[in-house]
């Protein structure tokens, strides 16, 4: 399930399609923002490009989720959605796969990647290092 895009998250959803986790950097000041939005939070400026991020990051926080009714994740139960400090300083949503919940910790280093999730969209997917 895909949320509906704007003229603001279109060039995410594309990049995913392609199989490219990209974000917006400001073109004025070099600041990364994410989720996508018109106008830098740093300088105010509209300019921006779409650049793909590095996929290093550490986990912020997660949760365990048992129950879902979204397609495809009602057999998916249980999956872990973890928040994610990126290294180039913005915060992203995945699943985390390949680790026990029982492990996982704020601050371990996990890495992204683009793939297909329960439900059949391409997702960030966040893997420990
Ligand atoms: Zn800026």
């Amino acid at each position: 399930m895909r949320f509906p895009a704007s003229v603001d998250t279109q060039p995410y959803w594309d990049a995913l399609d392609a199989g490219e986790l990209r974000v917006q950097r400001c073109t004025a000041c070099g600041t990364w923002r994410h989720y996508p939005r018109p106008m830098c939070t740093a300088c105010h400026d509209f300019g921006h490009a779409w650049l793909p991020v590095s996929g290093a990051g550490t986990v912020h926080s997660w949760t365990v989720t048992h129950q879902s009714p979204l397609p495809g994740f009602t057999e998916a139960v249980p999956f872990v959605l973890v928040t994610v400090d990126m290294a180039e300083g913005i915060r992203m949503l995945g699943l985390l796969k390949d680790l026990d919940p029982d492990r996982l910790h704020i601050g371990l280093p996990v890495r992204a990647s683009v793939e297909t999730v329960p439900g059949g969209e391409p997702q960030p997917v966040f893997r420990p290092v």
